[in-house]
C-alpha cells in the first residue's frame, strides 16, 4: 500500500471534474450522507461521510444529511441521534439540510400511481415466498406474474386500498413492470411498495405500505437535486433501476457513483452484526470502545482528524479490499504523538523504598509535556522516598537481553535519579512486594556529572502523592483477521476474542492526573495513548488505552521497502 501525504485525485473527483466541465447539472455538485437509522455508525461510514462532505467541500458544493428511513421496524430516534453526532464529531456540516426519505412519502406515492397509469407497475398478489420463486436466477430467466397484466384501474385500486389498510402485512406489492427475462434480476419487476402494519418513528401510524430501497432512494435523490449519488459497489447492479425510475417518470436525473466499502481486518463492518454484539451482551453497547463505531472509537480516545486521516490515505478505489488495522493505530498515533501531554503512570505497580532519601521530604523535579512541541511547556513531579515503578521493569534474575532494574544494578528515573537496587523484599509465599534502592544525589534530572552510563530508563510515580486509577487494556476484538472466517456451521461470534478487555485497577498515576475530565488524551510514558473514560469520577478515574506506543504498521512499512528493495 502506498501512503500519500495529502489525498490525490481519486475516479470519483475526476467524473465530477468532467461533469462540471461539460455542463451537465450547471456545473453544480450536491451530494448527500444517506444513513439508514437502524444503528450506530461505524468507521465504514466515516469513509462515506468523508468522501460525500468532502467532495461538497472540494468543489464548493454541498452535501445533505438524509435518514433513508423507509424501514419502520428496525429503525429507531435513539439512532438518529446518534447519527447526528456522529457526523458533527468528525467534523462536517450539513447546515440547514437535514432530511428523511419519509418526508417524500405523499410524493413517492403519487410518483407511483404516474408508473401504474403509465403501465409501468402493478399491484402483485404473489407472496413474497412466489415472488422468490418466480425470480429466476442468474443463469434462468423469472417467470411472469398472473397479475402482471391486470388492468391500470384495478391496481390503481387495489394500490389506493393497499395505502388505506384494507389488507394484511404481505398479502400484496406494487411492482414495478420491466423485464422478468433481464439478465439483471433487479430488474425483474422488483417490488417498489411492501404491505407494513408498523409504526413509524416520524410518520406514525400515518402509512401502512412503505416504499422498498431501490425506488425510494433515487426519488429521494432526485427531489433533493443531488448531483452525484456516491454509494458502496453492492449497488453498482442496481444503477440500472435506479436510471430507469427515474427515465420513467421523467424526473430531474442524479448520476449515481459506486466505490469500494471500507474493510478492516480484526473486525466486523455492518450494523445488523454489531447490534448482535450489544444484544448478546459480548461488548458493553455501541459505544464500547472496542467496537469501530464511531461512538466506540471517540470513546476510546480516538480523534477525528485520525480518522479522517485514515479515510484521506486508503482512498477511493472500484475494487474492494483490507486494510489493515494497524493503518489506523498509526494514524491515531502521528497525531497524538503531536498533541497529547507527556505524563507518568505506572499501570502494574511495584513498590520501590529509596533507603538512602530522607524520610518526610518531597521535591519538585521538572518534566517536559511534550519533547515535540515545546509550546506545551514543563510541569513539576514530587518525588519522595516510597515511589512505584512497573513489576516489570525489575527481573530477579534477568535474561540476556533485560536492562531495566536487577539486584546490583543500577538505572535512571526519568527526569529524577539513578537507583540502584540494593535488597528485594518477598512475602511468606516468595512474591516480591518492595524494593530496596539507593539514589545517587548527583544524578538529579537523571543526568550522571561523571558521565557513568546507565542501560535503561524507568517511568515512576511517587506513592504518597499518587492518584489511584482503573486503567483498562484494549486487544482487538476478534481473534482473526477475517472475523467473517470461522468453522463451518458456526457464526462470526465464535471467533470473539475473549481477552479483549484487561482491566487494572491498582494503577498509579501521577498528581497532574488528578482531575483529568473525560475525553483528555493522554501519553502515558512508555505504555501508550491514554484517553479519560466517561465512566471516569473523581473518586475513580478511568481511563481507556487507546494504542500503545509500538508502531506496527511502520515496522510493517519498513518491512515491505526492505522487501521491495
Ligand atoms: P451496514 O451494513 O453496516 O448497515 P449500510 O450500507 O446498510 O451498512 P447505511 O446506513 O445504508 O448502511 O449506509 C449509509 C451510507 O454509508 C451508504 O451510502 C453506504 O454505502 C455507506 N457505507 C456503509 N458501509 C460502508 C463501508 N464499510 N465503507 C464505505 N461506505 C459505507
Ligand atoms: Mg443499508
Amino acid at each position: 500500500m502506498t501512503m500519500p501525504d495529502s489525498a490525490p485525485s481519486n475516479f470519483i473527483q475526476d467524473l465530477i471534474t468532467e461533469d462540471i466541465k461539460t455542463g451537465k447539472y450547471e456545473g453544480r455538485v450536491h451530494t448527500r450522507f444517506p444513513p439508514e437509522p437502524n444503528g450506530y455508525l461505524h468507521i465504514g461510514h466515516a469513509k462515506s461521510i468523508c468522501l460525500n462532505f468532502g467532495i461538497a467541500k472540494k468543489f464548493t458544493g454541498l452535501c445533505n444529511l438524509r435518514f433513508d428511513d423507509t424501514n419502520p421496524t428496525k429503525e429507531e430516534v435513539e439512532y438518529v441521534e446518534s447519527i447526528r453526532e456522529d457526523v458533527r464529531w468528525m467534523g462536517f456540516d450539513w447546515e440547514d439540510r437535514m432530511y428523511f426519505a419519509s418526508d417524500y412519502f405523499e410524493q413517492m406515492y403519487q410518483y407511483a400511481v404516474q408508473l401504474i397509469k403509465a403501465g409501468k407497475a402493478y399491484v402483485c398478489d404473489l407472496t413474497a415466498d412466489e415472488i422468490r420463486q418466480y425470480r429466476g436466477t442468474l443463469t434462468a430467466p423469472g417467470k411472469e406474474s398472473l397479475y402482471r397484466n391486470r388492468s391500470v384501474e384495478e391496481s390503481l385500486n387495489l394500490f389506493e386500498r393497499m395505502r388505506a389498510g384494507e389488507f394484511p402485512d404481505g398479502s400484496r406489492t406494487l411492482r414495478a413492470r420491466i423485464d422478468m427475462s433481464s439478465g439483471n434480476i433487479n430488474m425483474r419487476d422488483p417490488v417498489m411498495y411492501r404491505i407494513l402494519h408498523a409504526e413509524h418513528h416520524r410518520t406514525g401510524t400515518k402509512w401502512c405500505i412503505y416504499p422498498m430501497y431501490d425506488y425510494a432512494h433515487c426519488i429521494s435523490d432526485s427531489i433533493e437535486g443531488i448531483t452525484h449519488s456516491i454509494c458502496t459497489l453492492e449497488f453498482e447492479d442496481h444503477r440500472p433501476l435506479y436510471d430507469w425510475f427515474l427515465d420513467q417518470l421523467d424526473i430531474y436525473h442524479p448520476r449515481q457513483i459506486e466505490f469500494a466499502r471500507l474493510n478492516l481486518s480484526y473486525t466486523i463492518m455492518s450494523k445488523r452484526k454489531f447490534i448482535q454484539l450489544v444484544d448478546g451482551g459480548h461488548v458493553r453497547g455501541w459505544d464500547d470502545p472496542r467496537m469501530p463505531t464511531i461512538s466506540g472509537l471517540r470513546r476510546r480516545g480516538y480523534t477525528p482528524e485520525a480518522i479522517r486521516n485514515l479515510c484521506e490515505r486508503i482512498g477511493v478505489a472500484k475494487r474492494d479490499s483490507v486494510v489493515d488495522m494497524a493503518l489506523l493505530e498509526y494514524c491515531i498515533r502521528e497525531d497524538l504523538n503531536k498533541k497529547a501531554r507527556r505524563v507518568m503512570a505506572v499501570l502494574k505497580p511495584l513498590k520501590v523504598v529509596i533507603i538512602n532519601y530522607p524520610e518526610g521530604t518531597t521535591e519538585e523535579l521538572d518534566a517536559i509535556n511534550n519533547p515535540e512541541d515545546p509550546g506545551m511547556g514543563m510541569r513539576k513531579v514530587p518525588f519522595s522516598r516510597v515511589l512505584y515503578i512497573e513489576r516489570e521493569d525489575f527481573r530477579e534474575a534477568p535474561p540476556k537481553q533485560f536492562f531495566r532494574l536487577a539486584p546490583g544494578r543500577e538505572v535512571r528515573l526519568r527526569y529524577a535519579y539513578y537507583i540502584t537496587c540494593v535488597n528485594v523484599v518477598k512475602d511468606t509465599d516468595g512474591e516480591i512486594t518492595e524494593l530496596h534502592c539507593t539514589y545517587d544525589p548527583a544524578t538529579r534530572g537523571g543526568d550522571s556529572p561523571d558521565g557513568r552510563k546507565v542501560k535503561a530508563t524507568l517511568h515512576w510515580v511517587s506513592a504518597a502523592q499518587a492518584v489511584e486509577a482503573e486503567v483498562r487494556l484494549y486487544d482487538y476484538l476478534f481473534l482473526n483477521p477475517d472475523p467473517e472466517e470461522v468453522e463451518e456451521g458456526k457464526d462470526f461470534r465464535f471467533g470473539i476474542n475473549p481477552n479483549s478487555l484487561e482491566t487494572l485497577t491498582t494503577c498509579k498515576l501521577e498528581p497532574a492526573l488528578a482531575d483529568a475530565t473525560p475525553g483528555e488524551r493522554y501519553q502515558f510514558e512508555r505504555t501508550g495513548y491514554f484517553c479519560v473514560d466517561t465512566d471516569s469520577s473523581m473518586e475513580k478515574p478511568v481511563f481507556n488505552r487507546i494504542v500503545t506506543l509500538k508502531d506496527t504498521w511502520a515496522k510493517i512499512e519498513k518491512g515491505r521497502k526492505e522487501e521491495r528493495s
